[in-house]
């Protein structure tokens, strides 16, 4: 059975202490079993002291980030790519010293809407680097997962399919996906074929509604993706992901064009997504048990 995470936006975008604390806090009272939190700066953020509470709450982490234009690795500018790197490098220690495995996002290009179409030259340089990454991460136990995302918000890896290239061509074998029900709904064939399809390499999964709010209330075909999960044996993290412009990040608010507030009581949101996500897996368990069973006449 899976288990189920929440991204730390749900609660706040904030990083002082006291935001961390309550988004722990409510992560831990709802019953979440991990906390998903985008990259912390740590001249900002006490890292151990949160590393800490983590552990005193019995909670598991993760750290999701997206490069920025100026940390592109895929760049033909050289310093653009080691920059990059850098970045990365620093988000693997952060999850290391937080007691995380996972580190997650768009980590093979720019998080952002590109005006041209991706090169050869970019993705080649993009392997690389990420490869040099991934062989200096192999010592600190955390995993690089590749978020596959929608057409408007990277030039790269849109598709798992394609993320699977990326991974065969590093060559690495710390190195797996970050699937997002909300991207796979705009950009795969069907959702539920590409995450049988992409079963070995799935590191990390993103449950996200099309529009970003309550599950269940958009149209995303949710018993397809839990029957995928369940077919595949996942028993690994979902965390769920869902922004308004309730609480606003001035970097990532923008470039997933969050503009409407979906939800403004993020406790009964949290609370619902739980609930959504535990009855779904449940329900496409008992499915594929029931199809098993011959129900002979005894
Ligand atoms: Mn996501």
């Amino acid at each position: 059975m899976s288990k189920i995470g929440v991204h730390s936006f749900v609660w706040s975008a904030g990083s002082s202490r006291d935001d961390l604390e309550r988004a722990l806090n409510r992560t831990h009272e709802l019953g979440y079993k991990l906390i998903e939190f985008s990259y912390l700066d740590p001249r900002q953020v006490d890292v151990a002291w949160l590393a800490g509470r983590i552990r005193e709450l019995g909670l598991d982490v993760a750290i999701s980030m997206g490069l920025p234009p100026e940390g592109d690795i895929s760049s033909d500018d050289a310093a653009v790519v080691a920059r990059g790197e850098e970045i990365l490098d620093k988000a693997v220690a952060l999850t290391r010293d937080l007691g995380g495995t996972k580190l997650a996002g768009i980590l093979s290009s720019a998080h952002g809407k590109q005006e041209r179409a991706l090169t050869r030259q970019a993705w080649d340089t993009s392997v690389s680097a990420l490869s040099k990454v991934a062989d200096r991460a192999r010592t600190t136990g955390v995993t690089l997962n590749l978020e596959i995302v929608n057409r408007f918000e990277s030039n790269m890896l849109n598709t798992a399919a394609q993320g699977m290239a990326y991974i065969a061509d590093t060559g690495a074998s710390n190195v797996f996906l970050h699937l997002d029900t909300f991207h796979m709904n705009i950009e795969e064939a069907d959702v539920g074929l590409a995450i049988r399809h992409a079963a070995d390499k799935i590191g990390y999964v993103h449950i996200g509604e099309s529009h970003r709010g309550y599950l269940g209330t958009g149209s995303i075909d949710f018993p397809a993706i839990f029957d995928a999960l369940v077919a595949i044996g996942w028993n690994d993290y979902v965390t769920f992901e869902s922004f308004s412009s309730a609480i606003v990040d001035k970097d990532l608010s923008l470039k997933t064009a969050i503009w409407r507030d979906l939800w403004k009581d993020n406790v009964a949101l949290a609370r619902h997504a739980r609930e959504f996500i535990t009855l779904g897996l449940q329900t496409a368990q008992l499915k594929a048990d029931l199809v098993k069973q011959a129900h002979l006449p005894s």
